[in-house]
């Protein structure tokens, strides 16, 4: 299908939500805005989006591209989105990154990935997954709604950025930071990424586990096998604290998360002969952590364990943190309860809360104190070859969304 049989602007009010959501996301789907490109997805929304009195704010972060051989790719300049309508509390916003990630082999593709195609019942393409079909859905959601109700309660925000699936670090979290600065706060986000499993609506991501990855570097002093008097073996400094990690109850977990979990996953030492004493050793390692710990105690029970085996040694060691990002959980409350009515409502199930699964955006936006959950179509084909989503999911999910903003907004 050509996208001329349903964008019709003439026409758009008469549509079904479900041609509206489609029009949209095919729009969307032929800009090939590869991580971090946006390819002007979002000047496609903010034309949307300012005929109903959203106030539309751009918000460039990073680097501006330059010739420089030192040029750092991952700092490259993002574009962002922060639209808002309305002044008052509560603020319920929709959020979503344009970028996609990268096609592979097109020929693998059985349709071209930056043509988007109606073919079998679905739309097949980059993007048709994840999420460009949830921003055009939650985009024509808040057009139907404010049409019908133009004085709602609060406000409709959306947040949306081009660097999710790159290094995500000038994309949300700078957002989020900017609006800090100036005291403007989330009440509900609803981030449109592809939540659902077998059927649309099944799952809603309530929360996440949280990220910490580490690498412990040990030195101590090369030498000879024969003669370790004169040396400082890392390894037999390393092994008992390494050994405590594997028999350390972090936390419990809870009734949303198992129980924190540190896996070390590469450890490197040795000159590869087998009479030298090495300097140095490197573990790798990650915690995937509930809610019960902070990547603040993890980081200290960490040092605590080392210090106490290595006070009687001579090695020294370091660790390099990296947080990829912390645990969030939104229990049951008023943005839950909106999910679960507007689920039943329109696709008959019961949802199941789930905290599973990779890391979203949503982590750079639960620590303000918003609600946040994950309420998307089908995961199915995402990053893969032949991305495609049921063209029946995205005008429901265009419902289930207004249906939330009604439950949120009205009396
Ligand atoms: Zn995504």
């Amino acid at each position: 299908m050509s996208s001329s049989d349903t964008t019709g602007q003439s026409g758009h009010l008469q549509q079904t939500p479900q041609q509206q959501t489609l029009a949209l996301s095919i729009d969307l789907m032929r800009r090939d805005s590869v991580t971090p490109e946006d390819k002007h997805c979002q000047d496609v929304l903010v034309e949307r989006l300012k005929p109903l009195d959203f106030n539309c704010e751009f918000m460039y972060f990073g680097d501006k591209e330059t010739t420089a051989p030192n040029f750092d790719k991952n700092n490259a300049e993002v574009k962002n989105l922060w639209a808002r309508r309305g002044t008052a509390d509560p603020v319920v916003c929709f959020a979503g990154h344009t970028d996609v990630v990268p096609t592979g082999n097109v020929d693998n593709w059985k349709i071209p990935p930056f043509e988007p195609t109606v073919k079998d019942g679905f739309l097949w393409g980059r993007g048709a997954a994840d999420m460009k079909t949830g921003i055009a859905a939650f985009t024509v959601a808040a057009e139907n709604f404010v049409k019908k109700h133009p004085n709602h309660n609060g406000s409709i925000a959306m947040l949306i950025t081009s660097d999710e699936e790159g290094p995500s670090i000038n994309g949300t979290v700078k957002v989020v930071e900017a609006l800090e600065a100036r005291n403007e706060k989330i009440t509900y986000c609803l981030v449109g990424e592809p939540s659902s499993t077998d059927t649309l609506g099944d799952i809603i991501k309530n929360g996440r586990r949280g990220s910490l990855g580490g690498i412990l570097t040990v030195t101590g002093k090369q030498g000879h096998v024969a003669y370790p008097h004169l040396a400082v073996n890392p390894i037999h400094a390393l092994l008992p604290a390494l050994a405590e990690f594997t028999r350390t109850q972090w936390d419990n977990g809870n009734d949303f998360f198992p129980a924190t979990s540190m896996q070390i996953s590469n450890i490197n030492g040795g000159t590869g002969a087998n009479n030298v004493i090495p300097e140095t050793v490197e573990v790798v390692f990650n915690f995937r952590f509930s809610t019960e710990t902070t990547e603040k105690e993890l980081r200290a029970k960490t040092h605590e364990i080392l210090d106490r085996h290595f006070a009687d040694t001579e090695a020294t060691y370091d660790i390099d943190w990296k947080l990829s990002g912390h645990p969030f959980l939104t229990a049951e409350g008023k943005l839950v309860d909106a999910c679960k009515v507007a689920i039943k409502e329109v696709t008959g199930i019961d949802t199941t809360l789930s905290t599973s699964g990779g890391t979203s955006d949503g982590r750079f936006i639960a620590p303000t104190g918003a609600q946040v959950v994950e309420l998307g179509v089908r995961n199915a084909t995402i990053h893969q070859v032949d991305e495609r989503v049921e063209i029946d999911d995205i005008g429901k999910l265009a419902q289930i969304y207004e249906r939330m903003l009604e439950e949120l907004l009205l009396d």
